[in-house]
């Protein structure tokens, strides 16, 4: 979107706000002259315009964290971790505003909302830590008056560069943990929905955190070459589409920097004969259809496994039919809009393929209408009888689209599942240890869930998909994150006294 200010002069609702970066700890408006439109998916309007950043300002915002670098890196770990202990005290103070803005730009429901903060705030926890998770390790005496010991040492300048669909928690999966190790921060949100970072860049300054230690530049792809080429930036951070997340992880990479990037997904659910069928209905319902299907650990494919198929279509068709659609403000409501009409029209041309290529479209929720008409609001969608070679079941869909694949046995619902591109998460439903032992074992991707049907791990573990769910050696948070923001030196030390009466030219070796 080159310029969304013809879309105000167009009538586009209320003369919508103009976004600031936040740069330095000071609000600046862009000043490129290039903007894109921030929707209100549950009306159709134009809720705000979001600047996009030049060159020039993207230059400002490294700068900042470059000159705020040497302080941050130098100030003990506990110091730092009181600054996050303030900030995790400032979220949940204004956690009802920063719900409410996460709601009006991405649709979400409030509930949905609140525990997407609750999330991000469980990564401020962990990191309130990081004076023990620094610790390294010592050894006394590995050779004769000489001791050894390792450190782990911050990176530098990091970027972050996050995905529309958790305008908080994956920025948070980022900037907290970088920060705790003593990294600063330029963090690029989605355009599509990029007022919330705003308010947690406010609130951990008043936190007590150092003016340019985290500062948030918006944009585009040009915003994002920006970050990738600047040789002051030291680590980035990606989570977003495949495609994307490949390119970035490229250059990055090619660049000389530390590069993690997390990327698309096709989730499996499997159910088994003997699952409680109840139980999985619920939770596939949840796994498919919340967040409108606009989650990289949705479940967007259900495996059912011989005779269970026939029960499993029949109680989902009923559940699918009677869910509440409506905007996310709206009390019980359990699914929103989508994020963008191009987004929504994407979704429905995934439906009209599924049709074309012989699924049965048990439920299309394509004519229902919500809200006041103009949001972008598709009802929830199932298919059956869906086929590995056909593109609803190739490629990721990002919308409530369920599709059922039937198989024989558990056997062939593995080898489907590890035959797939994407191995972000999955799950198996079933009341037999055996077969649950045997598939976590057995089954490639990153995240596995026995009987919960969204395995997000909390924030002291990791969370990180394989294969083309994720380009780079590290997943984000927990001990995984400690390790992306951070370099490990290891140091042998001797003082005078100790030895070393000549030169030596063999190896050395412990005396
Ligand atoms: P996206 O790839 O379109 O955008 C992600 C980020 O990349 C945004 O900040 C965007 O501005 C930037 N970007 C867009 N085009 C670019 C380009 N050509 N060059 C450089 N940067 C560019 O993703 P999205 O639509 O915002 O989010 C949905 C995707 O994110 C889905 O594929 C979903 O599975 C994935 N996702 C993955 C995870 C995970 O943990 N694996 C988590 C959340 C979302």
């Amino acid at each position: 979107m080159a310029n969304a200010r013809q879309g105000k002069s167009a009538g586009v609702g209320v003369a919508p706000n103009e976004l600031r970066h936040a740069i330095g700890g000071r609000e600046l408006a862009g000043r490129s002259g290039r903007f894109g439109p921030v929707y209100d998916p549950a009306t159709g309007e134009v809720a705000a315009l979001v600047p996009f950043a030049s060159d020039e300002e993207v230059d400002e915002a490294i700068a900042a964290a470059a000159a705020a670098f040497p302080g941050w890196a130098a100030t003990p770990p506990v110091r730092r971790a009181r600054v996050l202990f303030r900030y995790k005290e400032l979220l949940e103070g204004h956690a009802q505003e920063i719900v409410e803005r996460i709601t009006r730009e991405h649709g979400k429901t409030l509930a949905d909302a609140r525990g997407e903060l609750a999330r991000g705030i469980e990564v401020v926890e962990f990191a309130c830590g990081i004076p023990h998770l620094l610790k390294g390790e010592y050894s006394d005496q590995v050779g004769t008056g000489v001791d050894s010991f390792s450190l782990r040492q911050p990176l530098g300048v990091c970027a972050g560069i996050t995905p529309f669909n958790f305008p908080v928690m994956v920025p948070m999966w980022m900037f907290p943990l970088a920060i705790a190790c003593g990294n600063t921060f330029v963090l690029k949100p989605s355009e599509r929905d990029p007022s919330p970072s705003l308010l947690l860049e406010s609130l951990f300054r008043e936190a007590g955190l150092p003016e340019g230690c985290f500062n948030v530049v918006h944009g585009d792809k040009e915003a994002v070459d920006r970050l990738l080429a600047d040789p002051r930036v030291a680590g980035v951070s990606f989570v977003g589409s495949t495609a994307i997340a490949e390119y970035v992880y490229a250059t990055g990479a090619a660049a000389g920097k530390r590069v993690q990037a997390l990327g698309g997904a096709k989730n499996h659910m499997v159910v088994a004969p003997d699952a409680d069928l109840d139980q999985a209905v619920e939770a596939l319902l949840g796994a498919a259809y919340g967040s409108a299907g606009e989650r990289c650990m949705a479940i967007s494919v259900a495996v059912a496994v011989g005779a269970v198929a026939d029960a499993l279509v029949e109680k989902l068709e009923q559940r699918v039919r009677a869910l509440r659609v409506a905007p996310g403000t709206e009390p019980g409501a359990e699914m929103g809009p989508l994020i963008t009409p191009a987004h929504l029209q994407r979704v429905v041309s995934y439906i009209e393929s599924g049709v074309a290529e012989g699924a049965r479209l048990v439920v299309d929720g394509r004519a229902a209408r919500f809200g006041n008409g103009r949001g972008f609001f598709l009802g929830g969608c199932l298919f059956d009888h869906v086929t590995p070679d056909m593109r609803i079941y190739r490629e990721e869909i990002f919308g409530p689209v369920l599709s059922v694949v039937r198989v024989p046995d558990l056997e062939a619902a593995i080898a489907l599942i590890n035959r797939n591109a994407y191995a972000n998460g999955t799950a198996l439903f079933t009341a037999d240890g055996g077969a649950a032992r045997e598939f976590l074992r057995r089954i490639q991707a990153g995240m596995v869930g026995i009987n919960v049907s969204i395995p997000v791990p909390m924030a002291f573990h990791s969370f990180g998909g394989w294969k083309r769910s994720i380009f780079g050696d590290h997943a984000v948070h927990g001990p995984d994150g400690v390790r992306f923001y951070t370099r490990l030196k290891t140091v042998s030390m001797r003082w005078p006294g100790a030895g070393l009466a000549r030169a030596e030219f063999i190896m050395p070796t412990a005396r």
